[in-house]
C-alpha cells in the first residue's frame, strides 16, 4: 500500500468502516451508543462483534485483546485468539458481543491502591465504543474501560471518560443560555510528545538508562543545546528513516501524526499529532509511544521517553492542547459577532477561575518521581502554575477587571461585551514558551505534563474543574435571559476575573521575580511529587470529584496511594542502581587508574629521578580525594537508603525520598562527574554524554 490515502486508518474499525461492515439498523444503533451515550444491547455487540471480527481475520488478525489503561499508566493487554475448536478436529474463527463488551483479566498484579484489599481483587474491562478498536501486530484490540466488580475504576480511562461526561452536560447548561443546544460536547486534546533516540550500543552499556530510564551519572557534553543548531534542524538519516516508518505504522492506525522536528536539545525530537476528542487522544499518543519504542530498535536506536534522560539539557514534555468543542464549533475560538464573543468571555473567564481554584490539582496531575528533574528544576516550566494570555486577550481581561474600555494596538475604542472582540486570535507571535498554562490562538497548552506521561489524569482534572466553574455560571445565570442575562453575564464576568486574575502572568515564567511575586499573590509552589502528591486528597479535590461524579472519595484515595507507592519505588530503585555502579563500576575504575598513575609515577621516577613529576602527583591526590569523597557520599546515601526503606508510612517515606536523599543522590553523582573528567578515556566504565549525545 502506498498512497496514504488507502494507508490512513487502514487498521481501525472507524466509522467509515463500519458503516461499511454493519447492517444499517445496527449501524445506527452503534452510532446513537457512540455518539448519544446510549447502552449497547447484547443482540446489536453480538453483530458487531461479528462484523470487527471477519474485517480484522482479512486483515491478518489472529487474536482480540481488551486494550486497557491500568494505573501503572501504560497500556495492558492479553491475548486471546480468535481459535474455536470443533468436534471434528478442526477449528472455527468465532468472536461474541459478549467477548466484545466485556472481559475478565485477571487483575491481582495491577497496582490498585488499597482497592484491592477493600474489594475483589478481580476486575472487568468494559468496551469503550467511543474509542476506535484497531488492529496492532495482527491483534484486534478493544480500548476498554477497567473496572472493579463494586464498580470502582481500576484504570485511568473510567475518571477521563466521566470527566468529559461532567463538562458536557455543564456546558451544555452554559450553550443554552446563549440559545445554543449543543447536541454533543467534546474536549479535545492534541498531545506533543518529544523523545530521545540514542544508540543501542551505548544504552546497553549504561545500566542506569536501562533500568531507570535517565542517566544518573554523567559531566556536562562538551557542546549541549547552546548553538540551538539541531532545533528544526536537518533530520539525520536514519532518525528520518525511523521516522517515516513510524508515520506510516500510526497513519495505519488512525493516529494522525502531522508534525515532526528536530528538538532543542541533541538527539531529541517530537511529534505532534492531529488533535482528537480527549479519550481517542489519549489512546492515540499511547500507541505513538509504544510505536516509537517498538520502531527505534528497527534502526539500532532506542527511544528515551523518560522526562530528563540527560542533566544540562533539557528534558522531555508532553504540551497537552485542550480545548472543548460543541458540534465540532471551537468553544475557544472568539467567534464573529458580540454574542459569540460573549459566550467566549464566559468560557475563558471559566477557565481561568479552574485553573487558579484547582492549582494544586493541576500541578499534582502532572507530578512524577520523572517530572520532578523539569518542574521546579532549572527548566520549563516552574512547578507554580499560571497562566498567559497574551498581549491582546491580556489587556481584554485588564479592562474587564478594571471597568475601563478596551482600546486594541490599532487604537480601537470598544465597549465590551456589545462591540465586537479584535481578531486576536492571529495574536500568537507573542509565544511565552516559559507559561505551564497557555492560550495559544483558540486552545489551551498545558505545558507541564512529562513526556512519560499517561494524560488522562491532566485532563481529567482539567475538565472536572472545568466543569465547576461551568456549573457555577450556569447556577447563576438559571432563569435569565435577553439583556438581563447579557447584563448579568458580564458582571458575573468581571467579579469573578477580579478573584481570579493572580494566576495570570505573562511574563517570564523561569525568573526568581516571579518565584518571589507568586508567593506574594499566595499561588502554590510545589517543588517535588512528594509535596504535590497530597492535594489529591485534600477536602477540596476530594469533594470536587464526587460533585462532579468522577471519582468517589475511595477512588481518590487509592489514586493516591498508586502515586506516592510509585514514587518511592522509582527512588528506591534509583538509589540501588546509584550505589551498585558506583561500589562495581565508578569506584574500581577510579581505583585502577589512581594506581596505574601511581606506577607510572614510580617508573618515571626511576628512570629519570629528578624529573618533575609533581602535576602527576597533583593528579593522582585529585583522584584519591575525589574516590574519598564518593565514597563518603556513597556511605551517606546508603543509610538514608536503608533508612528509608523501614518508613512504612508512603508520604513520609516520599518526604524523605524528596528532600533528604535526592539531594545526597545529586552530591554523589557531583562527585563522580568530577572525576570522569580526569581519568583517562578508556579507563572509564561508560559511555560518556558526548559519545551518547552526539552519536554516529
Ligand atoms: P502550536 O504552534 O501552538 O503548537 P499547532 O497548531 O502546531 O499549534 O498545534 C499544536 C498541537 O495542538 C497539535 O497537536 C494540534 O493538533 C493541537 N491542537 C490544535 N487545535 C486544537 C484544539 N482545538 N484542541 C486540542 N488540540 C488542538
Ligand atoms: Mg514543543
Amino acid at each position: 500500500m502506498s498512497k496514504v490515502t488507502d494507508l490512513y486508518g487502514s487498521m481501525v474499525f472507524n466509522e467509515h468502516t463500519m458503516q461499511e461492515r454493519l447492517p444499517s439498523a445496527t449501524y445506527k444503533q452503534l452510532m446513537r451508543t457512540i455518539k448519544g451515550g446510549e447502552p449497547l444491547d447484547i443482540d446489536v455487540a453480538n453483530v458487531v462483534a461479528h462484523a470487527m471480527k471477519e474485517w480484522a481475520i482479512e486483515k491478518g488478525a489472529t487474536h482480540f485483546t481488551h486494550w486497557f489503561q491500568p494505573l501503572t499508566g501504560i497500556t495492558s493487554e492479553k491475548h486471546d485468539s480468535f481459535i474455536d475448536p470443533t468436534p471434528d478436529g478442526r477449528a472455527i474463527m468465532t468472536f461474541s458481543g459478549k467477548e466484545l463488551i466485556q472481559g475478565e483479566p485477571d487483575a491481582s498484579s495491577f497496582p490498585s491502591g488499597g482497592l484491592r484489599a477493600t474489594f475483589e481483587a478481580r476486575g472487568y474491562t468494559a468496551w469503550d465504543p467511543t474509542s476506535y478498536a484497531f488492529i496492532k501486530d495482527e491483534v484486534l484490540c478493544i480500548p476498554t474501560a477497567f473496572c472493579s466488580y463494586t464498580g470502582e475504576a481500576l484504570d485511568k480511562k473510567t475518571p477521563l471518560l466521566r470527566s468529559m461526561k461532567a463538562i458536557e452536560i455543564q456546558a451544555k447548561r452554559v450553550l443554552a443560555l446563549f440559545g445554543e443546544a449543543g447536541e454533543r460536547v467534546t474536549t479535545t486534546l492534541g498531545a506533543e510528545q518529544e523523545y530521545f533516540l540514542v544508540s543501542e550500543r551505548d544504552y546497553e552499556q549504561r545500566l542506569d538508562l536501562m533500568l531507570t530510564g535517565r542517566t544518573l551519572f554523567g559531566y556536562s557534553p562538551c557542546k549541549g543545546q547552546e548553538l540551538e543548531e539541531h532545533y528544526f534542524g536537518a533530520i539525520r538519516p536514519t532518525v528520518n528513516e525511523f521516522m517515516k516508518e513510524l508515520d506510516d505504522e500510526l497513519w495505519a492506525l488512525g493516529v494522525s501524526a502531522r508534525t515532526k522536528h528536530n528538538e532543542v536539545a541533541p538527539a531529541q525530537h517530537e511529534l505532534a499529532p492531529i488533535f482528537a476528542e480527549t479519550n481517542r487522544g489519549v489512546d492515540e499518543n499511547l500507541l505513538t509511544m509504544e510505536k516509537m519504542k517498538l520502531l527505534a530498535s528497527h534502526y539500532g536506536l532506542v527511544c528515551l521517553q523518560h522526562e530528563k534522560p540527560f542533566e544540562f539539557i533539557n528534558g522531555s514534555g508532553k504540551h497537552n492542547n485542550w480545548s472543548i468543542s460543541a458540534d465540532g464549533k471551537n468553544l475557544f475560538d472568539p467567534g464573529e459577532n458580540p454574542m459569540e464573543n460573549l459566550r467566549f468571555l464566559v468560557f475563558l473567564t471559566c477557565v481561568i477561575e479552574a485553573v487558579d481554584e484547582y492549582q494544586e490539582l493541576l500541578r499534582m496531575s502532572a507530578a512524577s518521581a520523572g517530572n520532578d528533574h523539569r518542574l521546579g528544576a532549572n527548566e520549563a516550566p516552574p512547578a507554580i502554575v499560571s497562566m498567559f494570555l497574551g498581549d491582546e486577550l491580556g489587556a481584554i481581561v485588564e479592562a474587564l477587571v478594571d471597568e475601563h474600555d478596551y482600546t486594541s494596538a490599532e487604537r480601537v475604542s470598544m465597549d465590551l461585551g456589545v462591540d465586537v472582540l479584535p481578531n486576536f486570535i492571529k495574536d500568537n507571535t507573542d509565544r511565552n514558551r516559559t507559561s505551564p498554562f497557555a492560550f495559544t490562538g483558540n486552545k489551551f497548552e498545558f505545558r507541564m505534563p512529562g513526556s512519560a506521561q499517561n494524560l488522562s489524569d491532566v485532563n481529567m482534572v482539567l475538565n472536572t474543574a472545568m466543569a465547576k466553574s461551568l456549573k457555577g455560571f450556569a447556577d447563576a445565570m438559571e432563569g435569565k435571559t435577553g439583556d438581563a442575562f447579557e447584563a448579568a453575564a458580564i458582571d458575573y464576568i468581571k467579579r469573578t476575573l477580579r478573584d481570579h486574575e493572580r494566576i495570570i502572568f505573562n511574563g517570564d515564567g523561569y525568573s526568581a521575580e516571579w518565584e518571589a511575586e507568586a508567593a506574594r499573590r499566595g499561588l502554590a509552589n510545589h517543588r517535588t511529587t512528594a509535596e504535590a502528591l497530597p492535594c489529591y486528597v485534600a477536602p477540596k479535590s476530594i469533594a470536587l470529584f464526587a460533585e462532579f461524579g468522577v471519582l468517589t472519595e475511595t477512588e481518590v484515595r487509592s489514586r493516591y496511594e498508586v502515586k506516592l507507592e510509585k514514587y518511592n519505588k522509582i527512588m528506591n530503585i534509583e538509589c540501588r542502581v546509584m550505589k551498585r555502579l558506583v561500589r562495581r563500576d565508578y569506584l574500581p575504575a577510579i581505583n585502577r587508574y589512581a594506581a596505574k598513575l601511581a606506577n607510572g609515577i614510580a617508573a618515571i621516577r626511576g628512570v629519570l629521578p629528578d624529573g618533575d613529576t609533581s602535576f602527576m602527583e597533583d593528579k593522582l591526590r585529585r583522584l584519591v580525594a575525589g574516590a574519598a569523597e564518593i565514597n563518603r557520599q556513597l556511605e551517606k546515601l546508603h543509610s538514608l537508603h536503608r533508612a528509608s526503606v523501614e518508613i512504612a508510612d508512603q508520604q513520609e517515606r516520599a518526604n524523605m525520598n524528596a528532600h533528604e536523599i535526592v539531594p545526597v543522590m545529586d552530591a554523589l553523582r557531583h562527585a563522580v562527574d568530577e572525576m570522569e573528567i580526569i581519568v583517562e578515556r578508556e579507563a572509564w566504565p561508560v559511555p560518556t554524554y558526548n559519545e551518547i549525545l552526539f552519536y554516529a
